[in-house]
């Protein structure tokens, strides 16, 4: 039957990775927490099941014409869906109404903002709710760029109609995976599925900022005739390279929201259109860009976090074709980075989780094997050595750095996890601040032991080792470091660490901030 009505109601011939699994739980009523990547396909994966069930499927989702969309397609396939949204007109909430009272409704799409009124959970209590379904659910979440405070109330009509709930988002970082279940799965632990972050066909490469211009401009010249994104953090910066890749022969366009409406279409639809068209731009490009065959994108500066990275290199590649990918990033790019986070105006909680996103990003860009395992762990992904990344193409040269990470733990753990590396490297290269004397820092055994490296070789042992997931800014605690399990066998020396000698020689010339 699911298959049946996978090929006759949805058309498709079969399930995409991970969908069956999820579809299934959702059927047999679990809690379910799915997280998939845009596009991957979760509308299918409460809508197959909704067909499967008695009664009537609640789809609470943020946007009010994706829920239109949804449900005209739907009733185009002959589903019956309706949608009780504030865009309705009279005769259309009659037509919901009308549905729900003969029990003919399969799925009922609600705004988040109807939850705020009583009327609807006793209604909803009445006709026979089979489950609730909850679309891009890290809306939830407070600490992230979409809350929507009505998303508060879903965990309550939850409990009231006691039916299961599956929730959907394509946000994966742990910090809102855990807001979303405990707002929304209080008493139940759902069961979760993360699947198809993949997307083998995207090269990955990181290179430190030697020379960006001329980075920039040898990697598009020897991909001339190819469509791609070169990504800049600063609107100036878009216009200023796009006007060097011109002058180097290259078509290239600048995009950023700073331009006029006009303009912007101008550039949107040209690139659509034409091939080997180069755009520089800034994040304001991208969202409502299909174009299938971006053979690549490159970031002149650093992503501002893991999400924003692999939400933008994602881009890339659409066509399942070969696609390539480069992301410079220096010294500058994280002072930028960790500036506008500190000078936003988001909560000190925010903040620190920024950091956190941050930081996940610096160990991509400092990791010693491949990067597509990194990535995808991060978003709870697992893969082998992908064999098509920058790091698999060519490992680098490692030594062995368990000493001096020894040094460094027990440096955080003499001073109670409670400082971030700045102070703590001062300890280690016995540098006698007035904070250090203040603390007593200079007395520790590990004052003055790790003077052999200086302060930018020490930071960019700090970001391997973040990156290695030893140690983890604590967000309560101001982005002090805590060690992880991980790094205890090391500790306790039965364990060896290696690390990459030329990002530390490399960094030794440059003054990075780590937090
Ligand atoms: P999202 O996960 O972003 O909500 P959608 O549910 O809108 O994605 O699905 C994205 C696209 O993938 C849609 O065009 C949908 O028809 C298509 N799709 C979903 N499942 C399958 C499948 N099993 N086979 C082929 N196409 C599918
Ligand atoms: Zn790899």
């Amino acid at each position: 039957m699911q298959a049946s009505l996978l090929k006759n109601v949805f058309g498709h011939d079969a399930f995409r990775d991970g969908q069956k699994e999820i579809v299934d739980a959702v059927t047999v009523g679990k809690d379910v927490l799915a997280i998939m990547p845009t596009g991957g396909g979760k509308s299918l994966c409460f809508q197959l099941p909704a067909l499967m069930s008695d009664g009537v499927t609640v789809v609470i989702s943020p946007l009010i014409a994706l829920m239109r969309d949804q449900v005209a397609a739907l009733k185009q396939i002959g589903v019956n869906a309706g949608a009780l949204t504030s865009g309705n007109t009279d005769e259309e909430t009659e037509e919901v109404f009308e549905a729900l009272e003969h029990g003919a409704l399969k799925l009922l799409y609600i705004a988040p903002e109807r939850l705020a009124n009583p009327g609807t959970a006793m209604m909803l209590r009445k006709v026979g709710v089979s489950r609730i379904a909850v679309d891009e659910a890290h809306c939830v979440s407070q600490w992230g760029h979409d809350f929507r405070p009505d998303y508060l109330r879903i965990g309550t009509l939850r409990d009231d109609l006691n039916v299961p709930l599956a929730a959907f988002t394509a946000t994966a970082d742990e910090e809102t995976r855990a807001e979303i279940i405990t707002r929304l799965f209080a008493k139940t632990e759902p069961k979760i599925f993360l699947r198809g972050f993949d997307r083998p066909n995207i090269h990955l490469a990181f290179a430190a900022k030697n020379t960006p211009r001329q980075q920039v401009l040898k990697f598009v010249t020897t991909r001339k005739d190819q469509s791609g994104i070169v990504y800049c953090g600063t609107r100036a910066k878009t216009e200023t390279l796009a006007q060097a890749l011109r002058a180097e022969g290259h078509v290239a366009l600048h995009y950023h929201a700073g331009m006029d409406a006009e303009e912007r279409r101008i550039a949107e639809s040209r690139f659509q259109r034409e091939d080997g068209l180069i755009v520089c731009a800034t994040v304001a490009f991208g969202m409502g860009i299909d174009k299938p065959d971006i053979r690549y994108v490159v970031h002149a500066d650093l992503p501002k976090s893991m999400e924003s990275y692999y939400q933008e290199i994602g881009r890339a590649g659409r066509d399942g074709a070969p696609a390539e990918t480069l992301t410079l990033y220096g010294a500058d790019d994280i002072r930028l980075r960790r500036g506008q986070i500190d000078e936003g105006l988001a909560p000190v909680e925010r903040k620190q989780a920024d950091h956190g996103r941050l930081n996940a990003l610096l160990g991509l860009a400092e990791a010693r094997r491949c990067r597509r395992r990194v990535l995808l762990r991060y978003f709870g992904d697992e893969t082998e050595g992908c064999g098509n990344c920058d790091l698999c193409d060519s490992p680098p040269e490692l030594f062995d750095g368990t000493t001096s990470v020894r040094m460094a733990l027990s440096a955080i753990l003499r001073t109670g996890e409670y400082f971030g590396a700045g102070h703590l490297i001062d300890i280690l290269r016995g540098v006698s601040t007035d904070k250090i004397r203040a603390k007593g820092h200079d007395s520790l055994p590990t004052f003055g032991v790790g003077k052999e490296y200086s302060k930018g070789e020490w930071q960019a042992i700090f970001r391997q080792m973040m990156g290695y997931d030893l140690v983890r800014p604590d967000m309560e605690r101001y982005g002090a470091l805590r060690m992880t399990d991980a790094a205890r066998p090391i500790l306790r020396d039965e364990q060896k660490i290696e690390l990459r000698r030329d990002t530390i020689v490399k960094e030794s010339r440059r003054s990075v901030r780590v937090k």
